[in-house]
């Protein structure tokens, strides 16, 4: 049936031009769930389960449209009714179930690895409420839940359910399925599991509940706060929960498939992503000691079934559990924890700091992976290199054969070909089509880098992406931004190491150097958007600073013509989608050594953004693709910054700069002056410009002075529009290699081998 009369039948013989545009989503959802189950589900001998507690989708309409081949035809058959494909988009709401770049790259994994048609299922947890709903007022941060699930989405129930041994007593999961639909090929499944008597109404009060009540409020929040006892053991429940299902998932369906436990490495292999899933490890062998398989042996089929991808080298975030929290939670893992360190004990009884629980009673969920996982891998060559070198160093001593490197990627289903249509009609245009399955082929591109014509096409859909994220911004926040400026764009999560106070302070110089009269060529618009951890006080204090920032230039009507700052409220894929097409400075920031990957810059980079960046992360290899000449570079390098920390706090000590340093002690002053502190609230700014000028933890006052000069030399590039167009260019075409479906044949090639 053609698609016009199928979701007229749908809307009850309503024809599409009468129909509200709510009834048409809901037409339209369910033609593509059908569509979806309809698609050959990916099937093999050898399987993989990525097993991660997040996966930030983000919305799924026009990925599926896109991924079954009818997004053009649906959008033309909308179109002749009157109706606006997007305007459609924008009344599904978004499933909250990550919180930045780790559930983000599952959910880009997830969609390569069903468009290279491997055997590769997520599961993770069905959070209720996700992550919070972020909203600012009287410049700060306000946390409510995020209602995103509806009774009718994607997620559907199923009848698979398994129990799971509680101290408490045993609890009945649920487990849900989002269809997961490869690009032209057959689909996979995300499986959410989910505990039937989890009570929404426990939620009162922003985003508070009663922790201790594990039956009710289990699976209401993604990273529940951990500043508590309670909080933190909450998360070892879910842990725990969500990695007994996928486990009690793995071994049904291997014995579905008439194989023996025994041979559990041979047809699975499970990517423990970040340290949250690492409690599968002791819930196989528990698993399997209960089928009558030994000790031995069943720590040696684990190991060869768990792989480990190591996201982040900040200590605070390698999780380290006390016994006593797994004593009360998991009882029955602790034996089998208890014996995977006395093992590692005896065969390095003279070092300690390959311990699974070390001295202090810490279980280290990264080290028992390390030892009882039989690949490690970091998520870009830097980051590879400082785990090997550094971090990590005594494991890859004794396991060099473990370590390898999968640099992250994005998926350019999501990150070009539906977020930036133009340019991705434009790109076809110039090379033809085959760069969809071939990311690499973006490479021909290069060929009309000097071809004026070609140049001026990207600035005009550059500007068309700007003019479109203009009307965007006026619907959702009543913003008017201004077109004709220059956008300049850091949106991520907020975190010190991220640096986002280090672009405040060179919103404060440029507002100073406005004031003495020096007027740039163009108005400048700096773009933020992130939310902070409920519990981090630094990061809601940088966010107040930027929203007196806002408003303090916005009142000054001799700044304001050249100046605005905006800060969009709850961050999202959404939010993404409409702010990376239209970017022209890309921010990617972080203290070199501290940013594993990044995989914003990459989505930058894709839609034609210049990166203004430290040596960091993927930026390194970003680099290195497009030459000094199309990348600005700044700060100093990841073997500078850690040679600091290594040296204690005596080598790096930002009294040493403030208030020595005249330009950085303006900067600085002008946070606790008495006409910014009129505006904002002086304990947040008072707290933020004590701990910046006495602890600076991410090195901002190190790396500022350099930063604005970056900054300032890349605004005078911008003028040069034709040798700009250039930049673009470069980026656009060398950004293939940052494609998921290269890092997933990659984890396929090296580590998973299931084909
Ligand atoms: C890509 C993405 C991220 C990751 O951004 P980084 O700059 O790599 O930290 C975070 N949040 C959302 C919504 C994203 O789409």
């Amino acid at each position: 049936m053609q698609i016009k009369e199928n979701l007229e039948k749908r809307l009850n013989g309503k024809s599409l031009s009468k129909a509200e545009n709510l009834e048409i989503y809901q037409a339209l959802q369910q033609l593509t769930q059908q569509m979806l189950a309809d698609t050959p589900r990916i099937a093999g001998d050898r399987k993989l389960y990525y097993v991660s507690a997040e996966f930030l989708v983000g919305k799924l309409l026009s990925n599926n449209l896109i991924n079954l081949g009818i997004f053009d035809e649906v959008r033309s058959v909308l179109a002749q009714a009157g109706k606006d494909l997007s305007e459609i988009e924008e009344l599904e709401p978004e499933p909250s179930l990550g919180n930045g770049g780790l559930g983000r790259l599952a959910a880009c994994y997830l969609d390569s690895a069903a468009t290279l048609n491997l055997p590769a299922d997520g599961v993770g947890l069905l959070y209720h409420f996700g992550l919070f709903r972020q909203s600012f007022w009287e410049h700060k941060q306000y946390e409510k839940p995020d209602a995103w699930l509806t009774p009718a989405g994607w997620v559907e129930k199923t009848d698979v359910s398994f129990t799971v041994p509680f101290p408490g007593g045993p609890v009945k999961s649920v487990m849900y399925d989002l269809v997961v639909s490869g690009y032209e090929a057959g689909s996979n499944r995300l499986h959410l599991f989910d505990l039937e008597t989890v009570d929404e109404s426990l939620v009162k009060d922003g985003i508070n509940f009663d922790k201790k009540d594990i039956a009710r409020n289990l699976t209401l929040f993604l990273y529940p706060d951990d500043s508590d006892d309670d909080g933190r053991l909450l998360r070892v429940y879910q842990q725990y929960f969500m990695v007994s299902n996928a486990a009690q998932l793995i071994i049904k369906e291997l014995a579905g498939k008439g194989y023996a436990l025994r041979d559990l490495h041979k047809h699975a292999v499970i990517q423990i992503n970040d340290t949250h899933p690492s409690m599968i490890i002791p819930e196989l062998i528990r698993l399997m000691r209960k089928d009558g398989i030994s000790m031995d042996e069943a720590i040696s089929i684990v190991s060869k079934t768990c792989a480990y991808t190591n996201h982040t080298i900040l200590a605070e975030a390698l999780e380290k559990w006390p016994m006593h929290y797994l004593r009360q939670a998991v009882p029955e893992l602790v034996p089998i924890i208890e014996e995977l360190d006395r093992r590692v004990k005896a065969k390095y009884p003279d070092q300690e700091n390959l311990a699974v629980i070390d001295e202090h009673n810490l279980a280290h969920m990264a080290h028992m992976d390390i030892h009882y996982g039989f690949s490690v891998n970091g998520v870009a060559a830097l980051h590879t290199d400082i785990l090997k070198e550094a971090e990590l160093k005594q494991f890859a001593q004794i396991y060099p054969e473990k370590f390898n490197n999968k640099t992250n990627g994005v998926t350019f289903r999501r990150w070009l070909m539906h977020c930036n249509p133009e340019l991705a009609e434009f790109i076809t245009e110039k090379i033809g089509s085959g760069w969809k399955k071939n990311a690499n082929e973006l490479e021909k591109l290069l060929q009309f880098q000097d071809d004026s014509e070609t140049l001026n096409r990207l600035l005009e859909i550059k500007s068309q992406k700007k003019a479109q994220l203009c009307k965007y911004m006026e619907n959702r926040s009543g913003i008017q931004l201004e077109e004709d400026s220059i956008f300049d764009i850091q949106v991520k999560r907020l975190h010190e190491y991220k640096r986002q106070q280090m672009n405040a302070l060179y919103i404060i110089w440029k507002y100073q150097q406005i004031k003495a009269g020096h007027k740039p060529a163009r108005k400048l618009t700096l773009l933020f958007g992130a939310k902070a951890a409920p519990a981090y006080i630094i990061a809601k204090d940088i966010i107040h600073l930027i929203l007196c920032l806002r408003d303090f230039i916005a009142q000054d009507p001799e700044v304001s013509p050249w100046l605005e700052v905006v800060m969009v409220e709850n961050y999202n894929v959404t939010w993404a989608e409409a702010l990376i097409p239209a970017c022209d400075i890309s921010e990617q920031i972080s203290l070199a050594s501290k940013e594993a990957s990044g995989t914003g810059n990459m989505k930058f980079m894709l839609n034609g953004a210049v990166t203004l960046g430290t040596e960091d992360g993927a930026n390194v290899e970003i680099h290195e693709l497009v030459g000094d000449e199309n990348i600005c570079i700044f700060g100093k390098s990841s073997d500078e910054v850690i040679h600091l920390y290594e040296d204690g706090p005596d080598r790096y000590n930002p009294a040493a700069l403030y208030p020595i340093d005249p330009e950085i002690t303006q900067l600085m002053d002008f946070i606790i002056s008495p006409e910014f502190m009129r505006l904002g609230d002086p304990e947040n700014l008072g707290r933020l410009y004590k701990d910046m000028t006495r602890k600076d933890w991410f090195m901002a006052l190190l790396d500022v002075k350099d930063y604005i000069k970056a900054k300032e030399a890349m605004l005078a590039d911008y003028e040069n529009r034709q040798a700009w167009a250039k930049k673009m260019l470069v980026n656009i075409a060398k950004a293939g290699f940052f494609s998921s479906d290269r890092a997933i044949a990659q984890y396929n090639e090296d580590v998973w081998h299931l084909r």
